[in-house]
C-alpha cells in the first residue's frame, strides 16, 4: 500500500530537510511505499530551492509543486490532493508542530480498521494565546449552531484518509474551499484522536489575526446561510416591536403625532427588512445550487457475496 504525504509550505526553508529527516526516522520500519508531496505556496524565502535540493539528493519518491504566488494553505492542500497517487493520503504541516511519528500511529489505526476511512488529530489543549483560543471556541459554537454539518472543535487538517475520501473531496466543484468543513461534509467514518501540538521548529506562524478572522468567515459563509437569514429575523422582530410600541405609547398617552411617526418608521423598516429577507431566501437557494454539492456520497454498495 502506498501513502501520499502532502506538506503545504510557505516560507519554510529551514524546515524542509528537518521535516524529511524526522519523517524518514519515524517511517524507517514502515513496510509500505510512500511519496512526499511538498507544495511551495509562493514562498518568498529559499523554500523552493530547498525542495529542489531534496528532490535531487534523495532516492525516495519526493515531488515538489511550486505555485506562481501565495494562494493560501487551502489551495496548497487541494493541489496536493489532486497530485496524490497513494491508497492512503495524509496532510501534515512542514514546521514539525505535527510529528511524523504521530502520523505513523494514525496510519496504523487506519490500516488496522477496515471500517474506518479517516483518522483526524485534534488538539485537546490549545497552546495558543487565550484570546485566540476563546475566539476559536466561539467560531465552533457559531458554526455548529448555524450549519447542518458537525464541526469537531480543535480538529486539524492533520489527517490520514483513504483514497475514496480524497476522491469525494476532489470531485466537489466548489471554488472556495474550507477543508475542515469539506471533510465534515463528505462524511465517512472518522476517528478523532487527541494530539499535542509541538513548538514550531523554524520561522513564524504564517497566520495573521486578520487572516484568522477571514478564515473563520470563509468557514461560516461556506457552510451556513446565517447572514442571509438575519434581515428576515430582524424584520419580523421590528414588525412586532412596532405594534408593541404603538400599544405601550397609546396606553401611556404620549403625544399622538410623535407616536405615529415612530410607529410608521418602525413598520416601514420591518417591511423593507422582510422584503430583503424574502429575496435572500432565493439567493440562499441559488448559493446552494451554485455550490452544487452532491445530494449524497456512497461509501460502499452491499451485494450478496459469492459463496
Ligand atoms: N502554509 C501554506 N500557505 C500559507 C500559510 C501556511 O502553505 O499561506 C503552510 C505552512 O508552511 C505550514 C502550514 O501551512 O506548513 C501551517 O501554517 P502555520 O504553521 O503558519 O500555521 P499554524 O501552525 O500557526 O496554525
Ligand atoms: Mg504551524
Amino acid at each position: 500500500m502506498k501513502l501520499s504525504v502532502i506538506i503545504p509550505c510557505h516560507n519554510e526553508e529551514k524546515n524542509i530537510f528537518l521535516f524529511y529527516d524526522e519523517f524518514k526516522n519515524a517511517f524507517k520500519y514502515y513496510k509500505g511505499t510512500f511519496e512526499l508531496i511538498f507544495v511551495d505556496d509562493g514562498s518568498k524565502d529559499g523554500t523552493l530551492s530547498e525542495i529542489k535540493k531534496l528532490v535531487n539528493k534523495k532516492n525516495d519518491c519526493i515531488k515538489g509543486i511550486s505555485f506562481s504566488r501565495n494562494f493560501g494553505k487551502e489551495a496548497a492542500m487541494y493541489a496536493g490532493l489532486v497530485e496524490a497517487k497513494g491508497d492512503y493520503i495524509s496532510i501534515i504541516d512542514a514546521d514539525l508542530q505535527q510529528k511524523p511519528s504521530v502520523l505513523l500511529n494514525m496510519l496504523k489505526i487506519l490500516e488496522k480498521d477496515k471500517d474506518l476511512d479517516c483518522v483526524c488529530a485534534f488538539q485537546e489543549k490549545r497552546k495558543e494565546n487565550k484570546i485566540i483560543a476563546k475566539m476559536k471556541d466561539a467560531f465552533y459554537k457559531i458554526i455548529n449552531k448555524t450549519s447542518e454539518i458537525e464541526f469537531v472543535s480543535g480538529a486539524s487538517d492533520f489527517r490520514v484518509f483513504r483514497r475514496s475520501v480524497a476522491e469525494s473531496i476532489i470531485n466537489l466543484g466548489e471554488h472556495h474551499r474550507f477543508l475542515k468543513g469539506i471533510f465534515s461534509f463528505v462524511g465517512y467514518n472518522t476517528k478523532f484522536i487527541p494530539y499535542e501540538v509541538e513548538e514550531r521548529q523554524n520561522g513564524t506562524s504564517n497566520w495573521s489575526f486578520k487572516q484568522l478572522v477571514k478564515y473563520a468567515f470563509d468557514g461560516i459563509i461556506g457552510f451556513s446561510n446565517i447572514f442571509l437569514k438575519i434581515p428576515m429575523k430582524l424584520g419580523i422582530l421590528s414588525f412586532f416591536a412596532s405594534f408593541i410600541y404603538l400599544l405601550v405609547a397609546l396606553l401611556l398617552k404620549v403625544e399622538l403625532n410623535t407616536v405615529f411617526i415612530i410607529f410608521l418608521i418602525l413598520l416601514s423598516l420591518s417591511i423593507v427588512l422582510i422584503n430583503i429577507g424574502m429575496t435572500n431566501l432565493y439567493i440562499s437557494r441559488i448559493y446552494d445550487e451554485v455550490k452544487s454539492r452532491p445530494n449524497y456520497i456512497i461509501r460502499s454498495i452491499i451485494e450478496k457475496e459469492d459463496k
